[in-house]
Parts: C-alpha cells; sequence; structure tokens
C-alpha cells in the first residue's frame, strides 16, 4: 500500500487456527453462514488469523507497527517467521527507527525483545501508557484465555517489555504518536488498544490493530471477542471507529484478518459491509 512517499506492507510472523465456535462468546458457526466469504477455505470449520506487523517507511523512519508473536509462542499461536520477512525486504533489524504497539497482547510484542535485550537495537518503542500500566507488572492478573495460550516465562509482557522499558515512549488515547502517525482511542480489547491513522501528502489510511479480528466483527453488530478486557467498551469502540473510517473513507487493515491486506468500508442499501483492496 501506498500513499503519498509513505509505503506499508505486511509482515507477517505465523498465524493462529481456531474453531470458529472458540473466538465469540456470543457467535458460532451458524453465525458464519452470511459472512462466509471471510473464511479462509484453506482452514475449514476454523478462523485463520494471520499474526505479524506492519511496516511503514516514512521518509528516513522505518517504522514496524507491531512485533508479532515471536520465535517462542505457544500453540495454537505459531511465529517466528517475521524475521525472514524483513530480510526478504532486505531490511536489517538495527534499521529499524521506531516500533509502535497498537496494544500489547503477546502475539503483538512478540519481537520487542529477544534473549533479554531489544531486538531492533536501534529504535525507539511508542505504545499507550495505560496498557504499559495494565500489563507491564510482574502482578499482572492474566486471565484464563492467555494463561492457557502462552508461557508466562517468555511471553509476558514485563518479560518480553523490561528490555525495551528505557526506550518507550507513551501516548494516550487521541494523540500524536509520530510526525503523519495519529493515534485514536479505542480501548475496550485493551485498557491502551490503539488504532493509528497514518497520513502523508494528504492521503490517510487506518491500521486497525485487534480493534476487530474478523470483518464480520467489524461490520455486523455484538460480535462479542472472548478475549476483549471489557467487553462493553470493546463494542462501543468498534461502533465508534466503524462510523469514523466510513465517514472519513478510510482503507484500512486489521492486525489478524487472513493475508492482512487492505480493505474498506462500503454501503449497500444501508447496510455496511467490507471488500479487500488491491495492496
Ligand atoms: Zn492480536
Amino acid at each position: 500500500m501506498k500513499i503519498g512517499d509513505m509505503t506499508i506492507d505486511a509482515i507477517v510472523d505465523g498465524e493462529c487456527v481456531m474453531p470458529t465456535e472458540a473466538v465469540y462468546l456470543n457467535r458460532g458457526p451458524e453465525d458464519w453462514k452470511e459472512y462466509e466469504q471471510f473464511l479462509a477455505p484453506s482452514a475449514p470449520g476454523s478462523n485463520l488469523f494471520t499474526l505479524g506487523g506492519y511496516l511503514v517507511t516514512q521518509g528516513d523512519r522505518l517504522i514496524l507497527v507491531d512485533a508479532g508473536v515471536g520465535p517462542k509462542a505457544t500453540f495454537p499461536f505459531v511465529g517466528g517467521a517475521l524475521r525472514s520477512a524483513l530480510i526478504n525486504r532486505g531490511v536489517a533489524t538495527t534499521d529499524i527507527t521506531d516500533v509502535i504497539f497498537t496494544h500489547l497482547h503477546n502475539d503483538h510484542i512478540g519481537w520487542a525483545s529477544l534473549d533479554g535485550r531489544p531486538y531492533f537495537e536501534n529504535a525507539t518503542y511508542h505504545c499507550d501508557r495505560r496498557d504499559w500500566d495494565h500489563f507491564v507488572r510482574p502482578d499482572y492478573p492474566m486471565p484464563e484465555w492467555e494463561a492457557a495460550f502462552t508461557d508466562p516465562a517468555v511471553d509476558a509482557a514485563y518479560v518480553r517489555l523490561a528490555p525495551v522499558a528505557d526506550r518507550m515512549h507513551f501516548f494516550e488515547g487521541d494523540d500524536s504518536v509520530l510526525p503523519g502517525i495519529e493515534s485514536w482511542e479505542a480501548s475496550g480489547h485493551t485498557p491502551g488498544t490503539t488504532v493509528l491513522k497514518l497520513t502523508d501528502h494528504g492521503e490517510s489510511v487506518a491500521l486497525i490493530g485487534d480493534l476487530s479480528h474478523t470483518e464480520p466483527e467489524l461490520i455486523a453488530d455484538d460480535w462479542d471477542f472472548m478475549a476483549h478486557e471489557d467487553h462493553k467498551e470493546g463494542l462501543q469502540a468498534i461502533e465508534r471507529i466503524r462510523k469514523r473510517l466510513y465517514d472519513e473513507k478510510l482503507m484500512f487493515a486489521a492486525a489478524h484478518y487472513p493475508g492482512m491486506h487492505f480493505g474498506r468500508l462500503t454501503m449497500d442499501n444501508g447496510k455496511i459491509g467490507y471488500e479487500q483492496v488491491p495492496d
């Protein structure tokens, strides 16, 4: 994707495949019948979530938005390819100037550090202060689902992020992260979940992170994702930002839609929809 002089490319680290009935508290396989086009035929009966981040080139900056699940993830999270994906694009870890986290769940911070050292050794890291305060502490009350999917000794945010604490810059809610990159308040999935709006030469796109994990969660109402910290706020954030994405006619990419493609919202007879756009 290119806007102005800025490029935004998906960097795939891995994937997570989960049975459809396990993803939403109040939706199951029956509800997917209307939205079958959004299921990957290569993962029958399941939701395929791609994991990774987005590489943004902006002048002299080389920015990574989210850092995948990392090389030591726990089933069903399979990661580790981000390193090869960067090499494939001719990018060295030392080239990355900034790492921005949309939130601090383990499938977004996996490559923040490796063996106790910052993995992107020249980078400044950025996140919403409320997520830092919530996750980066040894007494973080890990919910059941997260404990089941992770190895806290290596995956916990306070382990992965301690090595980058002294290079972390904080933003909060609606804020400016870097020139041309603004954050939108989207808390609910986590206390500091963020949507990023990227602008260059008058053109904009959004990276919506984990605001929504599947297309129907964004375009239909009340698909209650199992891992929201605050379910009510998570659903409210979707409604609010869906309107903003539509009103501003923004192309956007989510953190986990299969293949990490860009898309846009459509309107057909008063019904909101989603269509993928060419990268
Ligand atoms: Zn995620």
